[in-house]
């Protein structure tokens, strides 16, 4: 099993221009190593493999004192990054998916850097981490490395103006669950006006906090909207962006994972509908505020907490979720603005999500089975007050 973990790291001054250095040889050597890939393909119809690039590189570095300062498996690491950029892209030409070939990286499009296997060290005191060619670098881990985890490489991460470093660890397979008897069991309905609606009516919404930030980062980027391109200050004010954008990812993770959390410790069984995220986004107009919700995330992190709680996540097919009714399984036709269910053939009223809730639980496969059971004998599920 395999985990990340993301802890801030403070480097001085002259650390950080170190880092930002590297970034830059590591983005020149990918758009390098690209051009070459690519004039080959179009010169000589051969295509060049890592293992000739990585050789390569071996010769150029002797006379390269940019590429000389930064750790060699950093930049191994930065040819392997392309090299499965362009696995991706045959594979997808393969599959006749639409693919578009490996694309240069611009001055802010290469935010990190990989130590693939050794160069660098967490210090027993837990307050530093050593970077081979770099040094002591204060670290502050939040949460505790489990410590039978195998850490297996170190990435250093930009994120505008803070600097993190991401620990990808090896933890033993948990034990097999025993599947908990499903004696909660709750549907799910992911929602704009909510963001979840369950099927005993409670609705969760995006806390006050995270929508003040929203309201935030609309307002930032309006401020954006107004400055020149390519001026210093339409420059300056991208960065302010970015920082509101940084706040509400990390607000939204947080809430994600203390939601999840509650519904798995309440319930056996949460049963969501499959929804096709990419495709929903492409439609423009629920575009934004779906990929602002989020909800692949959630789903994400209540599914792998989940597999170690031993509860049960299923997802069922979302078709008509919103237009069948939920008691007599008759289509009652409903706009995106009609809030409100009510059927005319058995005179069912309910609000819109809370309907799809109920019938995105009876589709689940185990419903039956749950079915003597309450569905709604959970307490209901309260998340801070709004
Ligand atoms: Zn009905």
């Amino acid at each position: 099993m395999k985990r990340t973990y993301k802890f801030r790291v403070y480097p001085t001054t002259q650390q950080a221009t170190t880092f930002t250095q590297w970034l830059t040889t590591c983005r020149m050597l990918y758009n390098n190593a690209l051009t070459e890939r690519r004039d080959a393909w179009e010169t000589q119809k051969k295509s060049v493999r890592y293992c000739e690039q990585a050789t390569q590189l071996k010769v150029v570095k002797q006379t390269n004192p940019f590429l000389k300062a930064v750790h060699s498996q950093v930049l191994q690491d930065v040819l392997r990054r392309l090299d499965k950029t362009f696995t991706n892209f045959f594979r997808r030409i393969k599959k006749r998916e639409k693919a578009g070939y490996p694309r240069f990286k611009g001055k802010y499009r290469y935010d990190s850097f990989t130590y693939p296997q050794s160069g660098f060290a967490l210090e027993k005191n837990k307050k530093t981490l050593w970077l081979s060619k770099i040094g002591n670098i204060t670290i502050k881990l939040h949460r505790p490395i489990p410590a039978e985890g195998v850490i297996k490489s170190c990435t250093i991460k930009r994120d505008v103006d803070h600097w993190y470093a991401c620990f990808a660890v090896a933890l033993p397979d948990p034990a097999p669950q025993t599947q908990r008897k499903i004696k909660n069991a709750i549907g799910v309905d992911v929602g704009l006006s909510s963001l979840l609606t369950l099927n005993t009516g409670n609705t969760i919404a995006n806390p006050r906090w995270l929508r003040n930030s929203e309201k935030k980062v609309a307002k930032e980027q309006r401020r954006q909207a107004r400055k020149k391109k390519g001026s210093h200050n339409r420059h300056k004010q991208n960065k302010n962006l970015a920082r509101a954008h940084r706040k509400i990812r990390n607000q939204r993770k947080d809430f994600h994972h203390k939601l999840s959390r509650k519904l798995v410790d309440c319930y056996d069984l949460i049963v969501y509908e499959k929804l096709t995220i990419t495709n929903l986004v492409k439609n423009r107009h629920v575009a934004k505020s779906i990929s602002d919700a989020g909800w692949g995330q959630l789903m994400h992190f209540t599914e792998y907490k989940a597999e170690e709680a031993g509860t049960l996540v299923e997802y069922v097919s979302a078709y008509h979720t919103t237009q069948l009714c939920s008691r007599c399984g008759k289509l009652v036709p409903k706009t995106l603005a009609t809030r409100i269910h009510s059927c005319p053939y058995c005179g069912l009223d309910l609000a819109r999500d809370h309907n799809s809730a109920i019938t995105i639980l009876h589709r689940s496969r185990f419903y039956g089975a749950s079915r003597s059971l309450s569905s709604s004998s959970g307490q209901g599920l309260s998340i801070e007050p709004v």
